[in-house]
């Protein structure tokens, strides 16, 4: 690790407001700002997002398309693009602060200690080559063994793990189905056992069964690894099964932050109310429709509370001031000026 790289130590999440029972905190993400820099001005795409993500949990993160979700995932892998710049923020992944690392030191990261599967990576896989070569490919910057009996043993093991045949690692993609192809793209991200797997809508372009089979390969090697996983998506139901807490972004910021059971049950932000309201009513489920309103142009976002123009409980304080996540009620983080907050908070 570099000399710049920081390190905290191990932090808790009751330091951060999140249960406060010890539990350790894997990635402490500390108030991350990331903008696109446009010819119009600065698109304040992820705008002071702060979580702490335990060993081994499920964290999801949902929101309307362009809320930021995509881009905290990219930031966490340092894959922003110009004209996106990380602004500000930490990202501790066991004390050590990766935004801060170069490309080479965070070339090693990537997948060793923290791995991206996206809705697209099945098609970015490269056509003319066998996964067999694609996956030793990622192996290249680890010092892996990429040759020999151990590497073909490691190769087949890995396949079999996701619910592929051996067989396939001779394969070449366009041999391959959605499903399986989105199966050999997880065998490349969990090759190197990484501790935090971000999943980026990873089966949104498949149908509905392949997707639930795919989801529950991934809780499995999310157990047998006791790697975390930040879930990215809109699909409530998928949320419902498969993640332990639900974290609600809008328009750049999270706005509540609860465990999975209580945001269904009694959602406390006044967005993630609507949210929930405009599930299909049969079970909570599905994909959520939207809300009445459009979310602000974060090119110019609204003064205060960026919901304030679409919130039915609006009041003259929510326009000039920004309320803070804050734990309201026990385990329960909300950025609202309705609740007061939670005493005794760290
Ligand atoms: P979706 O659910 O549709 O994937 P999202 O919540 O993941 O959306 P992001 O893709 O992170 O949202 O986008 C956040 C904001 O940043 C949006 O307003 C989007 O238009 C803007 N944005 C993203 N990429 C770029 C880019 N390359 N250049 C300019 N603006 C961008
Ligand atoms: Fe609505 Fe005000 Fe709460 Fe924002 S702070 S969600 S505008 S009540």
């Amino acid at each position: 690790m570099s000399d710049t790289s920081v390190r905290l130590g191990k932090t808790e999440v009751g330091a951060v407001g999140g249960r406060g029972d010890g539990t350790e905190v894997v990635l402490d993400v500390r108030d991350l700002r990331v903008s696109y820099v446009t010819p119009r001005g600065p698109i304040r795409a992820v705008n002071g997002v702060s979580f702490a993500l335990r060993r081994g949990e499920a964290f999801g993160l949902v929101g309307e398309s362009g809320s930021g979700k995509s881009t905290i995932a990219l930031s966490l892998m340092q894959l922003i693009k110009p004209p996106g710049r990380i602004e500000g923020g930490q990202a501790l992944l066991d004390g050590t602060d990766i935004l801060a690392l170069s490309e080479e030191e965070m070339q090693r990261v990537r997948l060793a200690e923290i791995a991206l599967i996206t809705q697209g990576a099945m098609n970015s896989l490269n056509p003319v080559m066998r996964i067999r070569e694609q996956i030793i490919d990622a192996w290249k910057d680890h010092g892996e063994p990429v040759n020999g009996r151990e590497a073909e043993e490691r190769i087949h093991h890995l396949l079999r793990w996701v619910g592929l045949q051996p067989e396939v690692a001779r394969m070449y993609p366009h041999e391959l189905s959605g499903g399986m192809k989105q199966r050999a793209v997880i065998a490349i991200a969990i090759s190197l056992r990484p501790k935090v797997i971000i999943a980026d809508e990873p089966t949104s372009a498949l149908d509905v069964v392949v997707q639930r089979q795919i989801m529950q390969t991934l809780r499995r090697i999310q157990r047998d690894l006791g790697a975390a996983v930040i879930l990215i998506g809109h699909d409530m139901g998928l949320m419902a099964q498969f993640v332990d807490r639900l974290g609600v972004m809008y328009a750049g910021k999270l706005v509540e932050v609860s465990p999975i059971r209580e945001m269904f049950r009694d959602p406390i932000h006044p967005y993630s109310q609507l949210l929930i309201a405009s599930l299909p009513s049969l079970a909570k489920k599905g994909q959520f429709l939207g809300i009445p309103g459009l979310p602000p142009s974060l090119l110019d976002p609204p003064l205060g509370c960026p919901f304030h123009p679409r919130c039915p409980y609006a009041m003259e304080r929510c326009r000039v001031e920004v309320p803070a996540l804050e734990l309201k009620r026990p385990n329960r983080l909300v950025a609202c000026h309705l609740y007061e907050r939670e005493e005794g908070q760290a």
